[in-house]
């Protein structure tokens, strides 16, 4: 039934239907439902606080801070504070430890989440429950819903590139992983996956084998098998679709090697990864001769998805905030596919879904569903001028009192805070939106940075989202040499005096001095903050430098992470890399073949 609108799917758990209704809904039916939570967003959130605090009214937490079974959203905010990480860990530590009271939670928390970690260079410890997993499933429907209706697929698969990593143990017994696998490890995600046609073209052993390598090479031959029935391609982030592809640049004539004599490459060792794709597989001479005349006659790899997936309707994946990058490559891979980005969450817990999907990625913003925790937003003013000092570690903006869902304004920026079914409460995200409209009365908020500063020397602070800018900026001299940015990163060189900005980049080819000489110029200047620009002209911050690493240089950081316990699903580059982080630090200064100083500022 390939390309038939989808109308129905079964079981919606998590979302509030009469029982008649519990065995086939319609996506229409999830639409409504959503459309009935934020009706009266204002209403929702004050039922959802009150039932997050029925739930957790016994805890430790929130006994001691007073709250006496109060579930009013004034007593909460009156007696609870705002926190950050720091101030839950000691408690977290304990859940996973093995302390089994109500420490955060009524009900026992499941597991441990580690979130990526690419921004401090260690993961952080989150607790994990199966409402955590009803929300997710309960966003991907959504979305889907909203995706279907624009974009209808019928019945099929999805190319996932979804990798579940490394499970560890706590010292109190509790699995310990990252929050993706904690997802796809649980049935409800097949029965969900399976009611949104995205089941993934992969068995189980690939999205969970032990090397990402292999796995990443099963998907795309799993993938090519399942060629005609593909409707999606996706993965959590847009950095694994294009790291997919860029594999799939050198690995194609092997996969149509393996696809024509119907045997398993030899570079898949694990024997339960070889088992399970060795079943998928029997010679297909026809097919890997479509797919070898598809991929010779492509130009650079224009339009390859499309090329070999002819019944895909779209890519997905979010796209947004650190992602930004590399939507230039995959809008390439994807050729005339529409890009649709993905929902705004994090391992601490889902925040919106992208109800307008049809809005480039670079504009998507996340509608918030009111049921699945409380929020709070800390109105955020850039400070104007020099005259607030910057905090050690985030960008110094002024702060006002935290106000509610329903009273945030379009155009203004806040800082989320969440508290949520998981033991968070009042937990300050460190993300920064802007409120871009609203849905009904719930807003639609675009994803603008993390708030945590990254290059910073005196009194020049730069966030992630301004070397993103920075980077793009001096990219377009690349353009015209037919050259792109593979990856990058940055770093504060304090060992010279003044110290100075090193940016790292990974280059598709090769180019001249002249033209990195003029890129680092360019980077130079594209950075616009005040305390920087000062600095730079009274020469108490040195000339930027870019330093240029070999090819492969950023793959060695990801298999770094992914080493460490991080997920590919869940990678994100890490944008700085602090002397703490030395490990990664090292791998980029011994990869480096040219170094290029601005002279942008020369007197
Ligand atoms: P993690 O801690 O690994 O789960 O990563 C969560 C973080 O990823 C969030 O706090 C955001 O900074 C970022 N993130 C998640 N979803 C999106 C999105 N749709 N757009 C931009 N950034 C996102």
């Amino acid at each position: 039934m390939l390309g038939s609108p989808l109308t129905h799917i079964a079981s919606l758990e998590g979302i509030p239907i009469s029982p008649v209704k519990m065995r086939v809904v319609s996506l229409e039916g999830v639409i409504d439902e959503f459309e009935a939570l934020t009706k009266d967003a204002g209403r929702t959130q004050r039922e959802t606080l009150q039932k997050i605090l029925e739930q957790n009214g016994e805890t430790e937490y929130l006994h001691k801070f007073g709250l006496g079974g109060r579930t009013d959203p004034e007593s909460y905010k009156a007696c609870i504070p705002l926190v950050t990480h720091c101030d839950l860990e000691p408690y977290i530590q304990r859940i996973a430890d093995g302390d089994t009271s109500p420490v955060l939670t009524g009900k026992p928390i499941s597991s441990i989440s580690l979130s990526s970690g690419t921004t401090q260079g260690r993961p952080k410890f989150i607790p994990f429950n199966d409402e955590l997993v009803r929300s997710t499933m309960q966003m991907y429907r959504t979305s889907f819903a909203f995706r279907n209706r624009e974009y209808p697929i019928g019945n099929g698969k999805a190319l996932q590139f979804i990798y579940g990593s490394k499970q560890a143990k706590t010292k109190g017994g509790l699995i310990a992983t990252t929050a993706t696998t904690n997802v796809y490890r649980s049935e409800q995600f097949k029965r969900t996956m399976k009611d949104i046609q995205s089941q993934c073209t992969s068995p189980d052993e690939v999205i969970f084998g032990s090397d990402f390598q292999q796995s990443l090479y099963c998907h795309l031959l799993c993938g090519l098998i399942y060629s005609d029935e593909v409707q999606i391609i996706s993965s959590t982030f847009a950095h694994s679709i294009v790291h997919a592809f860029r594999t799939f640049e050198q690995v194609w004539e092997e996969l149509c090697t393996d696809i024509r004599e119907g045997v398993l490459s030899s570079r898949i060792t694990l024997p339960s990864v070889r088992e399970a794709v060795s079943k998928l597989l029997s010679p297909n001479p026809s097919l890997a001769d479509s797919i070898w005349s598809k991929c010779v006659r492509l130009s650079n790899w224009y339009g390859v998805i499309p090329a070999l997936w002819p019944n895909a309707k779209y890519v997905y994946g979010i796209m947004t905030g650190s992602m930004e990058p590399y939507s230039k490559k995959l809008r390439h891979y994807a050729g005339r596919l529409p890009l649709m980005s993905a929902d705004y969450g994090s391992s601490e817990g889902w925040i919106g879904a992208n109800v307008n999907p049809s809005v480039p990625p670079e504009l998507s913003s996340f509608a918030v569903l009111p049921n699945i925790g409380y929020f709070e937003f800390i109105p955020l003013e850039k400070p104007k001028g020099q005259q607030l000092a910057k905090t050690a570690s985030t960008v110094h903006y002024t702060e006002y009192e935290p106000v509610g869902l329903t009273q945030v304004e379009v155009g203004k920026e806040y800082e989320i805070v969440i508290t949520n079914f998981a033991g968070l409460y009042r937990y300050r995200l460190g993300d920064v939106v802007r409120v871009a409209g609203f849905h009904n009365s719930t807003p639609e908020l675009q994803f603008i940075c993390r708030r945590s500063l990254m290059l910073s020397i005196n009194i020049d602070k730069n966030t992630e989202k301004d070397l993103q800018m920075v980077v793009q900026e001096a990219a377009k001299l690349l353009a015209a040499e037919k050259l792109e940015v593979v990856d990058f990163t940055s770093h504060v060189d304090t060992s010279t005096e003044p110290g100075h900005y090193v940016i790292f980049w990974e280059l598709s080819s090769d180019t001249t001095g002249e033209v990195l000489r003029s890129c680092s110029d360019i980077l130079d200047l594209s950075f616009v903050d005040a305390g920087y620009v000062g600095s730079r002209k009274t020469g108490a911050i040195g000339a930027l430098e870019l330093r240029v690493v070999r090819r492969g240089t950023f793959e060695k950081i990801l298999e770094h992470y992914i080493g460490l316990g991080a997920a590919l699903s869940q990678y994100k580059t890490p944008r700085f890399v602090g002397l703490s982080n030395n490990k990664v630090l090292q791998i980029l200064c011994r990869n480096v073949t040219g170094c290029y100083f601005s002279t942008a500022y020369a007197v």
